[in-house]
């Protein structure tokens, strides 16, 4: 038997585009009833949430604005800030991220390394204990936060994206420590290669950058990645998926 989700309130951060935006969707189609959407892209967030409400009958969204790189401190307090309707977050996707640039170790800038780690592991951070403190008070709750493979092995390229994803994956590795015992479930989603705007975002715009990153793959699609996100929430209490590293076919 799945666990099911109608009662359950999920956060997604990144949920304007990418794994993050179709996995508000799978939350959506496996009845989810309230779901909160943060990015900084409010238009983005403002048409999912009509889509899936138009879509789907009884499902109330709230969209949450915010730049999680600049905005720490309401980070770290976020739940205090929600409607009382959406403030016992039983979910966390905490998937929001990017990367930047080559990032070869010898030519990282500091702007870089400051937006990479502060957006990729201080606000993942810093929001994933602010929930889990409310989880571990009301005694449930599932944290999935997505990592990378990047969080298992390095390659040439992609230093400070690699180390931010190691962080994550210690992270999530350690909170399961800190929770054993308890109900709560921790759960850390390490893609392969996903076509998403990652690319994009990380040649800041230049499509034909993008494109060439996927040459040699035929990579996953975000809702691969939701697929794996959905597998893990919905497994039954006792049952604690801990890593799924989840790659392209052709992708080693
Ligand atoms: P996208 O670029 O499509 O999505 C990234 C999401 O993060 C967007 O919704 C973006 O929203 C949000 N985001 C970025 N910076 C901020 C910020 N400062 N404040 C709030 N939200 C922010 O990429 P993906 O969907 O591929 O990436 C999602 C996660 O998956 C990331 O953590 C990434 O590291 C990880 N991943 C991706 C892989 C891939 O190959 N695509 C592989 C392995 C891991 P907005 O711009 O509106 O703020």
């Amino acid at each position: 038997p799945t666990l099911s989700l109608a009662d359950r309130i999920a956060m997604v951060t990144g949920a304007s585009s990418g794994i993050g935006e179709a996995t508000a969707r799978r939350l959506a189609q496996e009845g989810c009833r309230k779901l909160i959407l943060l990015a900084r892209r409010a238009d983005r967030l403002e048409a999912l949430k009509a889509e899936l409400e138009r879509e789907h009958d009884g499902l109330a969204c709230l969209v949450v604005t915010c730049d999680v790189a600049a905005e720490l401190e309401r980070v770290a307090n976020l739940p205090s800030e929600l409607p009382a309707e959406f403030a016992e977050i039983d979910i966390l996707i905490n998937n929001a991220g990017l990367a930047l640039g080559r990032s070869s170790a010898d030519q990282n800038t500091l702007a870089d390394i400051h937006t990479i780690l502060t957006t990729n592991v201080t606000a993942a951070l810093a929001l994933a204990s602010a929930v889990l403190r409310g989880m571990r008070a009301r005694g449930r709750g599932h944290l999935v936060n997505v990592g990378s493979i990047a969080g298992h092995h390095t390659y040439a390229g992609g230093s400070v994206y690699i180390a931010s994803k190691h962080a994550i994956t210690a992270f999530t590795s350690a909170a399961r420590h800190d929770l054993a015992g308890t109900p709560l479930r921790v759960t850390a989603v390490s893609p392969g290669a996903v076509e998403t705007e990652f690319s994009l975002v990380r040649f800041g715009g230049d499509a034909d950058k993008a494109k060439a990153v996927y040459k040699d793959f035929v990579c996953l699609r975000a809702d691969d990645i939701a697929d794996q996100i959905v597998y893990a929430i919905t497994r039954p209490a006792h049952v604690q998926i801990a890593d799924i590293v989840c790659l392209a076919t052709n992708q080693s």
